[in-house]
């Protein structure tokens, strides 16, 4: 049976609601130029997933074609005391290169798209402090990572790929556990949120499903734009609940409670294993075909690039365009993965926070980055989140169920007038 038929079905018995009606009249809010402009947003970002691959492989081809992977390993393995050293080295220099080739992509896409769009709200100088502090950040733990990888898959053979993804899905969790602490606060200032009758409510839900949190914490989002998120980072004893400051601005208590709902089923469903699992098994197989491509490439060019084998660290970029090739081509597949457990804890969220209209205009508000209403095969393809559509339709067949279930905390009245206030402050945001 699906969505529509269900909802159909329960609309019969439920006199004064039409789940499907309800669906409409929300949608129809969302019809100025704000709309468009969002649509041609995340529309721009479908073309990005193919640029960003392009420009990828056009980096490896270069730094190997050039000599320049080939001249720095003989140089750090060269210098240093022991081979393993020079991975490390090497990686610093693959690092720092490679950021410097991709900067106007980078540029583009993280500052001058950004402020197009009005999603923005870094200055330049700004921008660019925090794009060094993400190469410092990324270059360290890629450098500690690819020295563990590289030491590991040269003593492992033929099964390196096995073992290369064993270690990947360790460091993940290691980099997980210690985000909260060192690296979130290098960025945004995470506090603890205001005591009042919302933080009540939001770790009463929490409590309600066995999670034993006494804080919740806001970050200050705006220090980089005006979009609303939330988020569940860490691991063991670093776990935390945080939602952004624009979101506590911009929300209504019951737009709130909806997306921590849907946090906290992120964290009861136990999500951060499950992506451990599903990431650990689209790497095994991504390495697993890039051994393949790299053999047949490495016999071709090897000669010009110097490189010897799988084990050998000016190897890198060509491993890496071997991933680009394999990321770009399951992205569906990663986007279902995701999807399904966003999907998951949607529903979780509608259960626990009980507020099917909050969970429905905050979807509409999403709308500011995120297409509402895409075709099925777009939000198949492209979509790691459900759509604005697909989730305003999922809250109004809960509340449906729950009318017909006879539940006296439902009303069948829709917020139809803080989703056209809403909408009305998207297109004043977008004029701008
Ligand atoms: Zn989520």
């Amino acid at each position: 049976m699906t969505m529509i038929e269900l909802a159909g079905l329960t609309t019969s018995a439920v006199p004064g609601f039409d789940a499907d009606s309800a669906v409409s009249a929300y949608l129809a809010t969302l019809d100025g130029a704000a709309r468009e402009r969002s649509d041609s947003y995340f529309e721009g970002g479908y073309w990005l997933i193919l640029i960003n691959a392009a420009v990828g492989l056009v980096v490896a081809f270069i730094l190997l074609q050039s000599g320049f992977a080939r001249t720095v390993r003989d140089k750090a393995e060269a210098w240093m005391p022991w081979r393993w050293l020079a991975i490390p080295l090497f990686v610093i220099a693959w690092s720092l290169a490679t950021s410097v080739l991709t900067f106007p992509l980078t540029l583009y896409e993280g500052f001058i798209r950004e402020h197009a769009y009005n999603l923005s709200t870094m200055t330049l100088p700004a921008w660019l402090g925090e794009w060094a502090m993400q190469l410092l950040v990324s270059t360290i733990m890629g450098a500690v990572f690819l020295t563990v990888f590289y030491v590991m898959i040269r003593a492992a053979k033929a099964a390196w790929w096995l073992w290369g993804a064993g270690i990947a899905i360790v460091f993940m969790a290691f980099a997980l556990l210690i985000a909260p602490v060192y690296i979130e606060p290098l960025f945004n200032d995470y506090t603890p949120m205001e005591e009042g009758e919302l933080r009540d409510d939001i770790l009463a839900v929490a409590h309600a499903n066995g999670i034993p949190a006494d804080d919740v914490y806001v970050f200050d989002v705006s220090r980089q734009s005006n979009r609303i998120t939330a988020n569940v980072s860490g691991l063991f004893g670093t776990t935390r609940i945080a939602l952004s400051d624009t979101l506590v601005e911009q929300a209504d208590a019951d737009e709130v409670l909806a997306v921590m709902g849907h946090e906290i089923g992120h964290y009861v469903l136990n999500h951060i294993w499950e992506m451990f699992i599903y990431f650990g098994v689209l790497l095994a197989l991504g390495l697993a075909f890039a051994d393949g491509l790299f053999k047949w490439a490495n016999k071709r060019f090897g000669q010009r690039w110097g490189v010897k084998d799988i084990g050998d660290i000016a190897g890198l970029p060509l491993l890496s365009a071997c991933l680009t090739i394999f990321f770009l081509v399951t992205t569906p597949v990663y986007n279902r993965i995701v999807y399904t457990n966003e999907a998951e804890a949607d529903i979780f969220g509608l259960n626990a926070a009980r507020e099917p209209d909050g969970f429905a205009t905050v979807a509409l508000r999403l709308s500011s980055y995120r297409k509402i209403s895409p075709s099925g095969w777009e939000e198949f393809m492209f979509f790691d989140h459900p759509s604005g559509q697909s989730r305003v339709a999922m809250a109004m067949d809960w509340k449906a169920g729950q009318l017909e279930m006879g539940a006296d905390d439902q009303s069948s009245d829709l917020r139809i007038d803080r989703a056209e206030q809403i909408s009305a402050e998207l297109e004043a945001a977008n004029s701008d």
